[in-house]
């Protein structure tokens, strides 16, 4: 019977055969589940968004082979073979290693995801993410290059200081690309289901609040792959005000195809603009006694 430590080996020599080959799955599944049975009508056609979207997601995986060829697999196998990080030092079992890897570098992510909506610069950045007037399952992947960029370097840093198992930043690199896929589709759960399984992932409802125009619906809901952090940290909310088919996505004021959808757009949208009181040093505090929460 092959061992974890087979399996972890085989994972580390067909890494990008193994991610390859699950993204172009759970694409498929979740374009023809959105195709069968859409939540919402999309304002713009599906082709011209794909398109673009697409694009990016292209110019991206590029730029990042061409810049960190070695990516956090790399730099997971590069920390181990030097000893680095706590989990090098601990004689935790491959298995128990693996999990905490997983849960642990879920939550840089969603750190990470918390700091690039409250501070000003870097809010400008994931604005390209969120200005997506639309929602499916390539909003899920659709990054302003340089937040990419900044997204390796913290997960680099996480890396180099948890010092997870190769197979673990595989694992996880495969879970956090497919649960976006999941959770930014134009899908619903029936609700007694996804009532039992944002308990164990984020769920495409789970994750539509965020997405709303509304600034205190765009401060929750930050998880990608684990639910917990929200419900533990009290940015969780379970369902928009105005429910999934008659809410508002994306954000005020950004509503030009060629701003918002186009891939030039895309690119320049960071460096375009004022930015809006949604920021944390920008909001109009008030003072008054239902405010003192
Ligand atoms: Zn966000
Ligand atoms: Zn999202």
């Amino acid at each position: 019977m092959a061992s974890i430590a087979h399996v972890a080996d085989w994972a580390a020599a067909h890494e990008i055969l193994i991610r390859g080959a699950c993204f172009a799955a759970v694409f498929a599944l979740m374009a023809l589940w959105e195709i069968r049975a859409p939540v919402r009508t999309l304002l713009l056609s599906k082709g011209l968004r794909w398109k673009n979207n697409l694009s990016l997601v292209a110019l991206n995986t590029l730029l990042l082979r061409l810049l960190f060829p070695v990516a956090a697999v790399g730099m997971a196998a590069f920390a181990a073979e030097r000893g680095w990080g706590v989990l090098n030092y601990s004689a935790l079992p491959l298995w128990l290693a693996i999990v905490v890897s997983v849960i642990v570098l879920d939550f840089v992510i969603w750190l990470q995801h918390v700091m690039v909506h409250a501070i000003p610069v870097l809010w400008r950045l994931h604005r390209v993410h969120h200005a997506d007037p639309d929602y499916d399952l390539t909003t899920g992947a659709r990054f302003h290059p340089i937040e990419i960029l900044l997204s390796m370097l913290i997960r680099f840093a996480g890396i180099v200081v948890l010092g997870p198992p190769v197979v673990a930043v595989i694992l996880f690199e495969v879970l956090l690309n497919a649960t976006s896929m999941f959770n930014h589709g134009n899908v619903s759960l029936p609700a007694r289901v996804d009532r039992v399984l944002r308990w164990f992932v984020v769920t495409p409802d789970m994750h539509r609040v965020h997405h709303s125009v509304e600034d205190d619906e765009t401060n929750s809901n930050f998880g990608f792959s684990l639910p917990w952090w929200d419900r533990l940290f009290g940015t969780y909310r379970d369902q928009p005000r105005g429910g999934h088919e008659g809410m508002t996505i994306g954000i005020h004021g950004y509503s030009q195809p060629r701003d918002v959808t186009w891939l030039s757009g895309l690119l320049a949208l960071p460096f375009r603009g004022r930015i809006s009181g949604y920021v944390i040093n920008r909001r109009q505090w008030v003072d008054s006694e239902d405010a003192s929460e």
